[in-house]
């Protein structure tokens, strides 16, 4: 959905909106490393502010992604509040004044505001560089590739010793 900036009454403009994730995925040209297999339900507020347009909303959608070291797939639902300040300009790389203030902010071209691209920004940032299917994911054996999660692989008896061990062993006792 686009909205024009001259759209938004002094008031402010209350949106409810729900995106289909494939558009919002082929917004991002590749680049998530998720897929938005569900509509992404949204309520945004949108007001005019000094030359910009102060968006503060909530999203809702379900995501499905591959864990970085076992690479199983998993799928998560995403809630998420936010407020962002789009601002007229390039992305030229420099650091806005308002940065701060610690507000979050983006550009955009200072009359159309589109929103799969501001639940498109919201969700890059919702999620972490590195998914993982649990802190504590033991990952793939680099040797066999058998998940370790589910238990040693043979290669475990042979010279997957565990580093915090090793060190161990040239402690000795005076
Ligand atoms: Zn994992
Ligand atoms: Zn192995």
């Amino acid at each position: 959905m686009k909205i024009s900036v001259d759209d938004i009454p002094e008031s402010g403009l209350s949106v409810d909106l729900s995106a289909d994730g494939k558009n919002i995925e082929a917004l991002a040209k590749g680049k998530l490393d998720f897929s938005v297999n569900s509509p992404v339900t949204a309520h945004l507020n949108l007001t005019k502010a000094g030359g910009g347009v102060y968006v503060a909303g909530s999203l809702k959608t379900r995501i499905r992604y591959n864990c970085g070291r076992c690479l199983k797939e998993f799928e998560l639902n995403l809630n998420a509040d936010f407020s962002v300040f789009y601002i007229r300009g390039k992305e030229d790389g420099r650091e806005p004044e308002l940065k701060a203030a610690e507000m979050d902010v983006q550009y955009f071209d200072g009359t159309e505001l589109d929103t799969d691209e501001i639940l498109l920004a919201q969700l890059a940032l919702e999620m972490p560089m590195q998914q993982l299917c649990k802190p504590d994911c033991l990952g793939l054996c680099p040797k066999c590739g058998s998940d370790l999660n589910l238990g040693a692989c043979k290669c475990a008896n042979e010279s997957r010793a565990d580093p915090r061990f090793a060190k161990l062993k040239d402690f000795k006792v005076k």
